[in-house]
């Protein structure tokens, strides 16, 4: 009895001091919000936005830092060109010189090179595809079991089957059973 009354007083006393501090916890997740939606006018609605005019054309930035990267992508100011010193080709980025020697012009590239022929690749990719259909390595043979024909794949004997055997390949298991 004693322990009962114990636990609706201790019941009734925390109810009474939660509740204003719930009361405040919404009010300052009021003035949170209103906070988040100033910012939000501002970066969405152009409110008390500075702007930054290009002197080359119309576009308009809200910061010096995005004109600066309009006018090196619209009007190719500041752009450090990295040219190619075999042709004429130039681009922006140091990478994409790089990739284009390496396409273009055969330079840093690893060579793989065919252990069956003369033949290179760029890629170990590239290796195993040409040895795939030149040397037939690696290859899965379907075997045709009506003949000694072999095809490289299954579409291939599919093929074979129904020119050859006039057989018409079904993919569906028919499953008969008598009783
Ligand atoms: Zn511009
Ligand atoms: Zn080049
Ligand atoms: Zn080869
Ligand atoms: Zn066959």
């Amino acid at each position: 009895m004693y322990d009962i009354n114990n636990t609706q007083q201790l019941g009734e006393s925390k109810g009474g001091t939660i509740l204003p501090k719930q009361t405040s916890r919404v009010k300052l997740a009021i003035v949170g919000r209103k906070k988040r939606n100033d910012k939000h006018k501002r970066s969405k609605h152009d409110i008390n936005v500075v702007w930054h005019s290009c002197n080359l054309c119309s576009h308009k930035c809200k910061s010096k830092g995005d004109l600066n990267k309009h006018k090196r992508s619209k009007h190719d100011i500041d752009v450090v060109w990295h040219s190619c010193d075999l042709c004429s080709y130039k681009c922006k980025k140091k990478s994409n010189l790089k990739a284009h020697k390496q396409s273009i012009h055969d330079i840093n590239v690893v060579w793989h090179s065919c252990n069956l022929c003369s033949h290179k690749c760029k890629s170990k990719g590239d290796l195993n595809k040409h040895k795939r259909s030149k040397h037939d390595i690696n290859v899965v043979w379907h075997s045709c079991d009506l003949c000694s024909h072999k095809c490289k794949s299954k579409g291939d004997l599919n093929k074979h089957k129904r020119s050859k055997h006039d057989i018409n390949v079904v993919n569906t298991v028919f499953d008969f059973t008598f009783e």
